[in-house]
């Protein structure tokens, strides 16, 4: 397995060799799983993402905050100078506390809340208790999701279809109800798709069809709250390298060749997804609302 020719993300290089490429080890985990766990440990922009003050003084909630995609905007948020909440299931503590960790000791702001999204309840409580930390919200990062493979409709039950769209779509829709009262003119709420709401796979028939209404929810949303002076986009990636995968969304044989088959050749790392969430959410994306952008390694999105 070839190794990142150079760590530094500002500095030019071929992106195909930047980061690790397949094929990886099997490296089964239950989920939701750990990024602590994973080899090579996905890069989340912990010592490469430089801040520029994009998002001085914001209020951020980001759920997934803990580990992958939703670590790579947190640490990016926070080196922007936004102060940050993240939410994470209970038995991700330790990916949590790692980043909670890294950003106070740079003198960020972070707060950790751990709960369940598939309980509304609870999505009230997170955006309440966001509100209380911060005194206020300005960004809504929803980067928590589900996914397990299963190989053929008749091995797909009923509760784990229902987790999936509780996980995905419903949690989405309680936050962003809870959560735009809140939120000033200037805010941004940001989703997260994925390739598979356009180019489906077949073992991931209750996810796919949840991040093409992410996609739709997004763009539906973005006519409602321009009212409001709130934006609403979503980020789209392809294959990238966390916990999700090798915890039960691919099979393991699929974790070994991750990224084979995008035209540059391997899976992306959280870090390369950070700088869409950072501009979705900050001023500079001002003329920006209602939009889905792929971060795929040239899989495209239609
Ligand atoms: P990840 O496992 O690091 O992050 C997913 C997070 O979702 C977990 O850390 C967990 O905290 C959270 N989560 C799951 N169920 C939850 C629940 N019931 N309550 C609270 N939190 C819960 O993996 P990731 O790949 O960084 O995933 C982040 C997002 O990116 C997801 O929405 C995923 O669908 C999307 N995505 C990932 C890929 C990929 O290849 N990794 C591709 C496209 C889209
Ligand atoms: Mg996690």
């Amino acid at each position: 397995m070839a190794h990142a020719a150079n760590h530094d993300p500002y500095a030019m290089q071929d992106p195909r060799t930047q980061y690790p490429q397949p094929d990886f080890s099997k490296q089964p985990q239950p989920a939701p799983g750990l990024a602590k766990e994973m080899v090579p440990r996905p890069d989340h922009g912990e010592t490469s993402y430089h801040g520029n003050g994009r998002l001085h003084g914001r209020k951020a909630l980001v759920t997934g905050g803990d580990s992958g995609i939703g670590r790579a905007a947190a640490i990016a948020f926070a080196r922007e100078g936004a102060e940050v909440v993240i939410n994470y299931l209970p038995s991700e503590q330790k990916d949590a506390d790692e980043v909670i960790a890294l950003l106070r000791a740079e003198g960020s702001k972070i707060v950790g809340i751990p709960g369940d999204l598939q309980n509304e309840a609870f999505c009230n409580e997170l955006v309440a208790k966001t509100v209380k930390e911060l005194g206020g919200l300005d960004i809504l990062a929803n980067v928590a999701g589900r996914q397990q493979y299963s190989k053929s409709i008749d091995e797909l039950d009923s509760e784990s279809f229902q987790a999936t769209f509780r996980t995905n779509v419903f949690a989405l829709f309680w936050l962003t109800k809870a959560a735009m009262p809140h939120m000033p003119p200037g805010a941004a709420i940001v989703n997260t798709a994925s390739i598979q709401a356009y180019q489906p796979s077949d073992i991931l028939l209750d996810y796919a069809p949840t991040k093409a209404a992410i996609v739709a929810f997004t763009k539906a949303l973005a006519k409602q709250a321009a009212d409001k002076g709130i934006r609403v986009n979503a980020v789209a990636p392809g294959p990238v390298w966390t916990p999700l995968q090798p915890s039960g969304g691919q099979p393991q044989e699929k974790v070994v060749e991750f990224g084979k088959n995008v035209p540059l050749g391997r899976p992306g790392q959280p870090v390369e997804c950070a700088p869409l969430y950072v501009l979705l959410a900050s001023q500079e994306a001002s003329f920006i609302t209602g939009e889905t952008y792929g971060v795929t390694g040239g899989n495209m999105l239609p």
